[in-house]
């Protein structure tokens, strides 16, 4: 497997949140919860809860039931109904040991029931469960973003983030361009050097593609030797400069140290709105396809955009000129 990019979640110390009107229970919580690998954050209330839920998401909530205002119950429902808190493992503590208030708990979306007065070692115990759980949880959803081979974004993470930045492009006006890279002949490449000679040079390509684009663009592997990059605030010129300088950094020496010979370059093909009047984010990806078909009809190598196509930039290339 390749090396991933991010840092890995078991990396940083885990957050837990406790919304407990009780200070004695806070505190003792507190000091037998937190160490060095648990960080300990408090609400006395549900609403100051949630607002700490939404502003910085923590890895568990360890829930009260009784509490001033909305009840834990309706805290629990609003954490599920929210997307950006719905994952969050809950435990909820409560004096009320029946069985229904048990059994609702769990049904609101709780993970876990612990009843007071709690056994310490029990509650920690089954903290720990409950992070655990979520810590693999998060290297699922990680791993299904990130492409296997290059660390690089995958489609589906791509797709993703095109449908939001789509929508920021509706709301704010500020243009939007997408931009398809295509190796060259990479067929060749594994027929003459073998397939993991040429998994090498996804990966060097990948590399080259990160340091090409802006930090605030997604660079993803779109699939076999396609890479997309979805570039906020960027109008076609833009990223033509982008795609062009990702075609000349593959171009020099690092990219083919790899053997003897190896020259790698790509088809770069570029389309922006509102520019060229894309009318869904499935448009503008279908309309830079066709400019990366174009690079690759007149010769590859080459970073071609899809407003010349029609050469509505004035005079552009005629089709029928090549
Ligand atoms: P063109 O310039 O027209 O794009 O030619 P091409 O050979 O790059 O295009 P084609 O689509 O015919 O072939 C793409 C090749 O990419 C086919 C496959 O062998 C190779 N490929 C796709 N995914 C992988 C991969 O994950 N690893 C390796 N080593 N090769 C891959
Ligand atoms: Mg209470
Ligand atoms: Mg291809
Ligand atoms: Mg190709």
């Amino acid at each position: 497997m390749a090396p991933m990019s991010n840092p890995a979640p078991s990396d940083r110390p885990r957050r837990l949140l406790l919304i407990e009107d009780s200070e004695l229970d806070r505190l003792i919580l507190r000091q037998r919860l937190e160490n060095e690998l648990i960080q300990v954050v408090e609400a006395t209330d549900g609403l100051a809860g949630l607002d700490l839920c939404r502003r910085d998401p923590p890895d568990l909530i360890l829930l009260d039931l009784g509490l001033p205002g909305h009840d834990g119950f309706e805290i629990l429902r609003r954490l599920e109904d929210n997307p950006d808190t719905a994952a969050i493992p809950v435990i909820v503590i409560s004096a009320t040991v029946d069985p229904s208030t048990r059994v609702r708990s769990l049904d609101l979306g709780a993970v876990d029931f612990v009843a007071k007065p709690y056994d310490l070692d029990e509650l920690r115990a089954r903290v720990r469960v409950a992070l655990r759980t979520r810590r693999l949880q998060q290297l699922l959803e990680r791993r299904a973003l990130v492409d296997g081979l290059t660390g690089l974004a995958n489609r589906a993470a791509m797709e993703d983030r095109l449908v939001t930045e789509w929508a920021m492009y509706q709301r704010h006006q500020a243009p939007l361009a997408v931009m398809i890279a295509d190796l060259d002949r990479f067929k060749q490449v594994n027929d003459t050097f073998g397939h993991a000679a040429g998994d090498d040079v996804l990966r060097r390509v990948a590399i080259v593609l990160r340091a090409s684009v802006r930090s605030g663009d997604l660079a993803a592997r779109y699939g076999g030797e396609e890479f997309v990059v979805v570039a906020p605030h960027c109008d076609t010129a833009g990223a033509l400069t982008t795609g062009e300088r990702f075609r000349q950094r593959l171009a020099e020496p690092a990219v083919p140290e790899s053997p003897d010979g190896l020259v790698v370059t790509a088809s770069v093909g570029v389309a922006s709105v509102p520019e060229d009047g894309a009318a869904s984010p499935g448009d503008l990806l279908a309309m830079a396809d066709r400019a990366l078909y174009q690079a690759k009809a007149r010769g590859r190598d080459r970073v071609f955009g899809h407003a010349d196509l029609a050469g509505r930039h004035g005079h552009g290339r005629p089709l029928a000129r090549f």
